[in-house]
């Protein structure tokens, strides 16, 4: 695979997703990657959602809503009232309530009147119930027992937190009779997925336990290495359900707002070296390429600092250019269509 890297890894197990994941109630599924909280970052997020509180959501647009906004979109009345009156006390100040008002205002998800000195309020659709179920996923196309130590200690974090309702871990097929993942010291609560990249086709090699969301979860601060003499003890504090429930809403809100395709975001699209080509012959995947250096490139190598790095022709711009040979504009309006198809009703 040209694409032998993580990142190229990372972007079949995302479109593999899209296409082949199946929610356990049906519905929608919408994919992410490289999103969690500001301690965890998964690489894959795959979103199984109510398909008409999905459409419903898009009413908001493409944007995410944030934590702040999010307050007030979903407890905003159906009557005009005043902000103070109809929203529950923020547990900081008020003045961040009102910016949050203004700022859903200005983006019109949020009807405002001024009566006197009072900001009144009313909603303009209830904020719907569109998000399932969360699944964390991990790439390690070659999993290596150095990197399954340390992949195992993170996902020791995941299961006992349980943020997402399922955490796996994507890893190359081997085509083994025992996939050697299996062998690897990783929580049994954990799912493993054995994916071909290149046939985008992927077997499950162990089945994971759903997790309990709703439930309070651990969040392990500090565990003791387990050496000899070392009698020091773990740290840990409860997470509250309530809680992960507004950090999942916000993950999904930014899994929303980004998909998968948004890596040509944190790329050079307008240097001239860089294609997106399709990943095999009639593939909808299409992956990044990068002309100077014969090879699929990582997100990281692909920047400014890239000693490779050279502006496109300004007269490449307004050439609508192919898929192919086509740096800049053409390559992002592309992977932008394909992710709003992924949003019905935006
Ligand atoms: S030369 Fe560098 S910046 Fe240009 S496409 Fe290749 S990796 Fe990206």
């Amino acid at each position: 695979m040209d694409g032998a890297s993580e990142f190229g890894f990372e972007l079949r197990s995302c479109r593999w997703a899209e296409r082949e994941w199946e929610p356990l109630k049906g519905g929608a599924v919408l994919v992410a990657r490289q999103l969690g909280t500001k301690r965890r970052r998964w690489d894959t997020i795959v979103l199984e959602c109510d398909p008409k509180g999905l459409r419903e959501r898009a009413r908001f647009g493409p944007d995410r809503l944030d934590g702040d906004l999010l307050d007030v979109v979903r407890h905003a009345p159906g009557e005009w009232a005043y902000y103070r009156e109809a929203l529950p006390h923020p547990g900081y100040p008020w003045r961040y309530v009102r910016e949050a008002i203004h700022r859903a205002a200005d983006r019109e998800i949020l009807e405002t009147r001024k009566r006197g000195n009072r900001i009144e309020i009313r909603r303009k659709w209830p904020y719907p119930d569109w998000l399932r179920r969360v699944i964390a996923i991990e790439n390690k196309p070659d999993l290596e027992a150095s990197a399954a130590r340390v992949l195992g200690d993170q996902l020791e974090h995941d299961v006992a937190l349980a943020l997402a309702d399922e955490v796996w871990v994507a890893t190359r097929k081997t085509g083994e009779s025992v996939e050697p993942a299996l062998l690897e010291d990783l929580p049994v609560q954990v799912g493993i997925l054995a994916l071909d990249p290149e046939e985008l086709s992927a077997e499950v090699a162990w089945h994971p336990r759903t997790l309990s969301v709703a439930e309070p979860g651990t969040r392990i601060e500090e565990r003791p290495t387990g050496g000899r003499g070392d009698s020091s003890a773990a740290r840990f504090e409860y997470v509250p359900g309530e809680e992960k429930g507004e950090t999942r809403l916000e993950i999904a809100e930014r899994a929303y707002e980004r998909g998968w395709r948004s890596y040509v975001d944190s790329m050079r699209p307008d240097c001239r070296h860089f294609e997106l080509r399709p990943a095999g012959a009639g593939s909808e995947l299409f992956r990044p390429h990068c002309t100077e250096k014969e090879r699929e490139q990582t997100a990281s190598e692909c920047s400014g600092s890239c000693p490779g790095f050279e502006p496109e022709p300004p007269a490449w711009r307004g050439r609508g250019w192919p898929i192919e040979g086509g740096p800049g504009k053409g390559c992002r309006r592309l992977l932008e269509e394909r992710r709003r198809r992924q949003r019905p009703d935006l």
